[in-house]
């Protein structure tokens, strides 16, 4: 039932608010997602846009653009999370929504005109100070027109860039690729060439707007549901039909045009932050290569998702805007860490098991110092909190420590419902925490062997199962880390039950990443060799006497410390290999030469494993 919101004109503004009814809030033309915004006209060049205004208008002025098929709706979530601290101003783009369009379509949407709009909107809306400038696609795609040309200089302060690349930086880059091209340049072409089909088919007479006025129209929010996981809340609005028609032509008037005739200086005269979605199915992460040249002042970020998200994924786009937007309003025009893989991880929820100690803790601090925010776990309270307090120290924009014992299965059910509620869907999750066990076959005991079971394998298969499912479920994305050990390649006659808890985190690796690789979510078994931590002093020898036992650990710390090989660089590659989704990573030399030689020569390996160590 299509319901009424209340609509109060004060001054030529109208104020919507929405009715409660049997099925919820429901407003006007879409406007019920849209709570407490006042709505005005502002017409300009023929056509007449509805503009949006959410929070005090005495606040610095966030300008959100939607894209295509969109409406201002699109940015409901993000709007609604802003209007708090900002001047929020929403407006359909012409031929949109409730936006009237222009007559005729063909030449009615050229970035000249839409430049036109944006200038009508801000002076209305803030026609004494400059805004701040937010795209998603199309939204994007114009706004770049609009910080690039010289008409708004001193109009925008600042502009952050979703999923739409400006149409003359693109026509530069695939310049470039066909005049210069290198095996990885055409790889590149071509791999963008094949996201872009959708673009040629807009450029079809008619048939794009038969389909969508018919089945794609009616089928459109059922595919955004089941292909971009945007969840069923009332968007898209009634409009789509029309707003995908009528947009067609933001298409047909430009992209042949801009690309084949790039603009030569489209220079940003504002500083720009740039999110861009790594599963994103549109746009390849490539095309953002040398997007210095022209924005010189850049704040990069990435996060695991699909193309929509402004609604997969407000919260965080609320964040990284507002960071991003007080920052330049205090004078920064960079946001965001600044350590080597903040572009990378900055903002990400990363979990950490036996975080407390080792290769656990400089994990969490090595992506708290890439701006992600950390969830430090271990079975040790104190040093869990001691990690925490650290990494927001270093730069985790929030940090909490959580004690549980990873082998217990009800202790981790509960700790993944309260991340889930208290700090969201966890983007990278790290299974490290384990414990040593050494020994003779037949010295171990059916006890011993339970115990590394438990911890090592155990708390690997809860933390996938649990954490990973809510990945998988959220749909856009994300990366699992499992520590393993170089001994899950390398047989030793004195570490059977280590090496076989190892060896089967590997293989679980391996069949999740394939299991995975659909849902964009990467998996990675790290194999480190000697690495010196905490793991001697606690190491059980089965078969050992307490006394044989002491002088066995101190022995092996003595070994560890002499290949003093520190648990930071395995942080590193930690982070290396999920920004590059490596699926195997030996770490140390030994470790490496160990999955050689398993590779190439078993034998040999086989020949070592008999060997008796000398600890
Ligand atoms: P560490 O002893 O320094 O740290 C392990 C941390 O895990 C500790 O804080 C401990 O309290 C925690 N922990 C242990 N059992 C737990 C449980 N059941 N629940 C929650 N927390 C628990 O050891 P480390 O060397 O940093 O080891 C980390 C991982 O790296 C382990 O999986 C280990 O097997 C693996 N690894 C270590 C080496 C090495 O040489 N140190 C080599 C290869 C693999």
């Amino acid at each position: 039932m299509k319901r009424v919101g209340r609509v109060r004109r004060v001054r030529g503004v109208t104020e919507v608010t929405g009715v409660e009814g049997d099925g919820g809030v429901e407003a006007v033309e879409g406007a019920g997602l849209l709570q407490g915004g006042r709505e005005r006209r502002v017409r300009t060049g023929g056509v007449d846009l509805c503009v949006v205004e959410l929070g005090d208008p005495a606040a610095p002025t966030v300008v959100l653009v939607h894209g295509y098929p969109d409406s201002k709706e699109v940015w409901s979530q993000v709007a609604a999370r802003l209007a708090d601290r900002f001047h929020v101003v929403l407006y359909d783009v012409r031929g949109h929504g409730a936006s009237t369009a222009p007559e005729p379509l063909r030449g009615g949407f050229t970035l000249e005109k839409l430049t036109d709009d944006f200038l009508a909107v801000v002076d209305a809306v803030s026609p004494d100070r400059p805004v701040h400038l937010v795209g998603h696609d199309w939204g994007s795609v114009q706004s770049w027109e609009f910080v690039t040309v010289e008409r708004t200089e001193g109009r925008i302060a600042s502009f952050t860039s979703m999923s739409g690349p400006s149409l003359d930086h693109f026509g530069h880059w695939i310049d470039r690729r066909v005049k210069r091209p290198t095996p990885r340049r055409v790889g590149q072409l071509l791999g963008q060439g094949a996201k872009s089909w959708y673009v040629y088919a807009l450029h079809t007479p008619v048939l794009p707007e038969l389909a969508w006025r018919g089945p794609l129209g009616k089928r459109w929010p059922g595919l955004l549901e089941r292909f971009e996981r945007v969840p069923g809340d009332g968007y898209p609005t009634a409009s789509l039909p029309d707003d995908a028609a009528n947009g067609a032509w933001l298409y047909r008037d430009n992209v042949r045009r801009r690309l084949l005739h790039p603009r030569p200086d489209a220079y940003a005269h504002a500083p720009v932050q740039l999110i861009t979605p790594l599963g994103d199915a549109f746009l390849s992460e490539r095309l953002y290569d040398d997007l210095e040249r022209w924005a010189p002042q850049l704040t990069r970020r990435t996060l695991p998702a699909k193309h929509w998200i402004p609604r997969s994924r407000p919260e965080q786009l609320a964040a990284w805007i507002t960071e991003f937007v007080t920052g330049v309003e205090g004078g920064r025009p960079r946001a965001g860490a600044t350590g080597r893989y903040a572009e990378r991880f900055g903002g990400q929820l990363v979990l950490v098991t036996g975080a407390g100690s080792g290769i656990g803790r400089a994990t969490a601090h090595a992506f708290a110092e890439a701006g992600a925010r950390v969830v430090a776990v271990d079975r040790d309270a104190e040093s869990a909190a001691r990690t925490a307090e650290m990494a927001r120290l270093i730069g985790a924009p929030d940090a909490w420590a959580e004690t549980v014992d990873v082998s217990d299965e009800q202790a981790m059910e509960k700790l993944a419902e309260k991340v889930d509620s208290a700090y969201g869907v966890v983007d990278v999750l790290v299974n490290n925490a384990g414990t040593g066990l050494a020994g003779s076959f037949f010295a171990t005991t059916p006890e011993d062997w339970r115990k590394v079971l438990d911890v090592n394998l155990w708390g690997v298969i809860h933390g996938c199962r649990l954490f990973g499912r809510r990945m998988a479920e959220r749909g856009q994305g994300g990366h699992i880390v499992n520590i393993a050990s170089a001994a899950a390649f390398q047989p030793s006659k004195v570490l059977p039950a280590y090496s076989t808890t190892k060896a089967a985190v590997l293989m679980l690796s391996e069949c999740l990443r394939a299991e995975l690789a659909g849902q964009g979510i990467g998996v990675t078994a790290i194999c480190p060799g000697f690495v010196n931590t905490n793991i001697t002093a606690t190491a059980r020898f089965a078969g050992a006497g307490p006394e044989e036992e002491k002088r066995r650990r101190k022995r092996s710390a003595r070994l560890y410390r002499w290949r003093n090989y520190p648990p930071e660089k395995v942080a590193d590659a930690i982070l290396r290999a999920v920004a590059r989704n490596d699926a195997v990573v030996p770490v140390t030399p030994e470790a490496r030469g160990a999955r050689a030689l398993s590779r190439l020569m078993p034998g040999a390996l086989r020949a070592v494993a008999r060997l008796q160590p000398p600890v």
